[in-house]
């Protein structure tokens, strides 16, 4: 239990750039130990929280980070959450917007902040962009107002911009400005001051206590159509053994080929059973389906609209739901509302 009134900050290393440092003998680059992180940003010390911290073993790139590690982040704030404040979760940039997505629909009434960030360039560079991220995650995952967590929400951290981790995506390789949040804005600019948009921010009824849940059908395909995709190849994915859904990338708005064979396989993968997600490919707007002729008869075959979700959140939503619904209909009804704030 917490011994002190002190702020206590739980740092969850998964692995990712941000952890690395250049091992002194070999001169590669290699995971940090993060009892002695202060050694290598000794700005920790000054900020006069408890900070602990866990580190996955073995380390990962965030390519290799899968469901069974999401259930693993969860469960760690799980077992934690009544002792710490906060959690910051440090990961890869790679796949760090799936892991936020995936946390956000997982940890149910949370009201504690889950802070992800990470880093481009590694900690033990002295260009890096890790110490602020990771100095600053700390002090939105520390922050209250009245007791209570200013920010309790999975969210992405990341230069200077704080963003709900389900709206978020990757669009940079090369910048330190590598994330955004193209239908939902910042849920806090950092300058020289941390203004938080306290009306974008989402509270649970503090009634209600955490419940996490650890169930995904990874059953799920994603699509991305083209101009010129032939039948062979959409036949090839719905008839996928054991494929229970589908996210289809369209173009604009939500549209695809009127061609008749696209619509006869789509229609025949959900009599099967199945489950469309319609979800744009653009990076920006929502999916309108019916708005024109191209998705109107994808909305009478029964496709469920994506609206603005992004990429992200559209295949952990469908994973989580296909492995907690109990129904085909309960999974559809859940697709279309927003669970976490992943949809407008
Ligand atoms: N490949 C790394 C990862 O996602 C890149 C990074 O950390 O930014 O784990």
């Amino acid at each position: 239990m917490k011994e002190s009134r002190e702020t206590s900050i739980l740092i969850i290393y998964t692995g990712g750039t941000i952890g690395m440092v250049h091992d002194p003998v070999t001169g590669s680059l290699i995971p940090i130990d993060f009892k002695h992180i202060t050694d290598h940003v000794p700005e920790l010390g000054k900020l006069g929280f408890n900070l602990q911290s866990v580190t996955f073993d073995p380390v990962r790139d965030s390519s290799n980070i899968d469901p069974d590690m999401w259930v693993k982040m969860a469960e760690i704030i799980e077992e934690n959450y009544d002792r710490y404040d906060g959690f910051v979760v440090l990961h890869g940039t790679d796949t760090m917007a799936y892991s936020a997505s995936a946390l956000s629909f997982m940890l149910e009434n949370l009201r504690k902040p889950v802070i992800l960030t990470g880093s481009q360039l590694p900690i033990g560079l002295l260009r890096t962009d890790g110490r602020e991220n990771l100095i600053t995650a700390i002090e939105i995952a520390a922050a209250t107002d009245n007791g209570l967590a200013i920010v309790p929400e999975v969210c992405i951290y990341f230069d200077n911009e704080l963003t709900r981790g389900n709206r978020t995506t990757k669009f940079s390789a090369e910048h330190f400005d590598a994330f955004n949040s193209p239908n939902y804005p910042a849920l806090a600019e950092v300058g020289l001051h941390l203004k938080y948009n306290y009306n974008l921010i989402r509270y649970t009824d503090p009634e209600k206590n955490l419940v996490v849940h650890r169930s995904f059908d990874t059953n799920v395909a994603i699509l991305k159509l083209f101009p010129g995709i032939g039948r062979n190849l959409v036949q090839a994915v719905t008839g996928t053994k054991d494929l229970k859904g589908l996210i289809i990338e369209t173009f604009g708005s939500g549209n695809a080929p009127t061609y008749r064979w696209f619509l006869e396989e789509i229609k025949s993968f959900i009599a099967r059973g199945g489950i469309i997600f319609n979800v744009t490919q653009c990076h920006g707007g929502s999916v309108e389906m019916g708005l024109y002729e191209t998705s109107r008869e994808m909305l009478a075959a029964g496709v469920v609209s994506g609206r603005d979700i992004t990429s992200e959140a559209s295949v952990t939503k469908l994973m989580h739901l296909l492995g907690t619904c109990r129904s085909r209909d309960e999974v559809i009804k859940c697709l279309g509302r927003s669970l976490a704030g992943e949809i407008t």
